[in-house]
């Protein structure tokens, strides 16, 4: 609260969005966006997802993005190290 007035602090938000679901006036003025995160497991070391991009608003930028890094593991990644891959 500051000086009344519910405020987000944005530090420790994670854009979960369960306040504005939770609203029961609608009072939070929000558009959905999509979290991308990148991380898995390279090899034998797990990487924690890392949020590297800012909030991606649509879906043609989620997919633009998603082709991009499936095309960079395609031709950087070591299929060895890969799940799924003979
Ligand atoms: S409920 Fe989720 S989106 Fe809302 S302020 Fe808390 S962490 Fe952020």
């Amino acid at each position: 609260m500051n000086d009344g007035k519910v405020v987000v602090d944005y530090e420790k938000c994670n854009y979960c969005g369960r306040c504005v679901k939770a609203c029961p006036t609608d009072a939070w003025d929000a558009k959905a966006a999509y979290i991308v995160s990148f991380g898995g497991t390279f090899g034998n070391t797990i990487s924690k997802g890392k949020d590297l991009l800012p909030l991606v608003t649509s879906e043609e930028q989620l997919f633009r993005i998603t082709d991009a890094a499936i095309q960079f593991f395609a031709d950087n990644g070591n299929a060895s190290e890969k799940r799924g891959n003979s």
